[in-house]
């Protein structure tokens, strides 16, 4: 089969087949390169097509993007859940995975399911065990230990650097494009450490506890009615975060696999509730960089 397509993105299937067929040959390596070039394409072109997240679009959208994918060649199961999550999303309520389980698609055929599949798959006979589990959250991905306990020790330091000189003022101004103030995110990512630092509480003390959900966002938005200035909040921050590190510190090697229940994303290890914060907040260490860069001050 010779890859030919009008746009690059229209190859996309061809070189995910290509990628199954090198892999095929044991060139593992060699296939990861096409594979992160299909994902790469994609990602760009979703970019590139905006990432507005108002809510009348993303409803107008979902709407057409179920329509497709019934008319198309994906399971009646999972399209059938996305219907169900629409509606969870257009009236603002958190989709859990109770009611929305992970999906998993066939690597061989792209045959998928909702939860994990018992028998082999229907079309191609791939053995159950081998289709991919969709997991909420794309930076999931667990950190080791060392990294975590990293991450989490210098994030509150490159804060410093980046709120160096700032004025309250300057912390406090909303930007136009509705995203939050440098002093929101500041706010935020304190919530954050405060929900990291009662969940390695609990996990630690009892087992497979109830994580409750947090709505750390909503608290946000209430945080300009805060009297607190933002090196008030940052000192909060820095507190919440070494208790966080003396109870990861004082943790044994097989503590960090210990479980919660999560509403929202189901079993987790305590390793995963880490690395997650750890990233977390990494994403929101961008937006006050990008902050700053729109007041001039990097
Ligand atoms: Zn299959």
């Amino acid at each position: 089969m010779a890859l030919s397509a009008p746009h690059p993105l229209d190859a996309v299937p061809q070189l995910c087949a290509l990628a199954t067929r090198i892999e095929g040959k044991g060139q593992y390596n060699a296939a990861k390169l096409l594979r992160a070039a299909a994902d790469a394409m994609i990602r760009r072109a979703a970019y590139q097509g905006g990432l507005s997240t108002d809510l009348s679009g993303i409803g107008a959208d979902l709407d057409d993007a179920i329509r497709i994918l019934r008319n198309g060649a994906v399971g009646s199961a999972v399209v059938d859940a996305l219907d169900r999550a629409r509606k969870e999303v257009l009236a603002e309520r958190q989709t859990m995975v109770s009611d929305f389980p992970d999906a998993y698609v066939c690597r061989r055929c792209g045959e998928s399911s909702l939860g994990p599949p018992r028998d082999p798959c229907g079309t191609c006979g791939a053995w159950p065990t081998t289709f991919q589990r969709f997991l909420p959250i794309y930076w999931l991905n667990e950190l080791d230990p060392p990294t975590a306990l990293q991450y989490l020790h210098d994030t509150p330091l490159q804060l410093d650097t980046l709120l160096s000189g700032l004025s309250e003022t300057d912390m406090a101004r909303a930007p136009e494009d509705g995203s939050w103030s440098i002093r929101q995110a500041v706010t935020h990512i304190r919530d954050a450490d405060a929900v990291l630092n009662s969940r390695i509480k609990l996990i630690t003390e009892q087992d497979n506890p109830s994580l409750a959900f947090a709505a750390v966002f909503a608290w946000t938005a209430g945080a300009a009615a805060h009297a607190a200035g933002t090196d008030e909040i940052v000192k909060e921050y820095r507190a919440s975060r070494t208790e966080s590190l003396e109870r990861l510190h004082a943790l044994r090697f097989e503590d960090w696999w210990r479980t919660g229940r999560h509403d929202e994303f189901g079993t987790v290890t305590l390793l995963a509730q880490v690395s997650y914060f750890a990233a977390h907040e990494l994403t929101h260490l961008r937006q006050i960089h990008n902050g700053c860069l729109a007041l001039n001050r990097v």
